[in-house]
């Protein structure tokens, strides 16, 4: 009960402490960023700084503006994670417990609700804000069929990240070597043509744990990023708009999706 009325008190606050950044000159929507009190200053400036990154990322890189705002709200713990689950995506308590328990970011109709309390590793916390932008942006570009393939989907969110992060100087493990040091350690993997859909990887991330899956679709994107940059990434992604998924894949990269999943090897 207590927790309880804690959380409902927190959430008043939360308006209260509603901030937002100023537009971007391109003259594109907003990112607003709401911080829940209990959130630290350092927290804050960082992620501040990785959604400004964010934005200048996908301007620079693909001449990408938002169309629609976004929200960004940033909770201090676990509790005010799942309130705020319930509260800005209208979750049923069990849903919003099932949520809060298995994630620490979450992206709905340009609401991002990110939970900046539970891991030790804040640039894990603010790796996956970044994660959850890129899959808006994802979205948008796609007019909402970016799942289609989704170690891609996934894939991207995670390797764009992890290159904001670098780029915003927000200092963790390297992405690369870190992905690498997991799936060496298990020396045992999803195949890329298993993790197309959502039921994929759910299944997957019991079969071999998330970071291993995850990992998966990382590398997998990291590979096509090192053989043709980060353009074709959102060339597909705008593609999926009009055509099959095997199609923008081929349109962006120039080979067959098919071919790209028997051929990967993580290393
Ligand atoms: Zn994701």
């Amino acid at each position: 009960m207590k927790a309880k009325s804690l959380a409902r008190a927190l959430a008043v606050c939360l308006w209260l402490l509603n901030l937002s950044l100023s537009p971007p000159a391109y003259g594109g929507a907003r990112i607003d960023l709401v911080v829940e009190h209990g959130v630290d200053k350092e927290a804050e400036t960082q992620v501040r700084s990785a959604i400004n990154t964010t934005i200048d990322f996908f301007q620079n890189t693909y001449g990408l503006s938002l169309e629609k705002n976004i929200r960004v709200l940033a909770a201090p713990d676990k509790l005010n994670y799942k309130e705020a689950i319930k509260q800005w995506y209208g979750a049923s308590d069990a849903m919003a417990g099932y949520q809060a328990d298995r994630s620490v970011g979450l992206q709905s109709r340009g609401t991002i609700i990110v939970d900046l309390g539970e891991r030790r590793n804040r640039h894990g916390k603010i790796f996956t804000l970044c994660h959850e932008i890129v899959h808006h942006y994802q979205s948008q570009e796609s007019r909402d069929r970016h799942g289609a393939i989704r170690w891609m989907t996934e894939g991207v969110a995670d390797v764009i990240a992890a290159h904001i992060l670098e780029t915003a100087g927000i200092s963790g493990v390297d992405f690369k070597q870190r992905t690498l040091a997991i799936l060496k350690r298990t020396q045992n993997w999803p195949k890329l043509e298993n993790l197309h859909t959502p039921k994929d990887m759910e299944a997957a991330n019991r079969a071999y744990g998330s970071g291993v899956t995850y990992g998966t679709a990382g590398l997998a994107v990291l590979t096509l990023v090192e053989w043709r940059g980060y353009q074709p990434l959102f060339a597909y992604f705008r593609a999926l708009k009009n055509t099959s998924p095997e199609e923008a894949f081929y349109q962006a990269f120039g080979a067959r999706v098919s071919d790209f999943e028997k051929q990967f090897r993580p290393f």
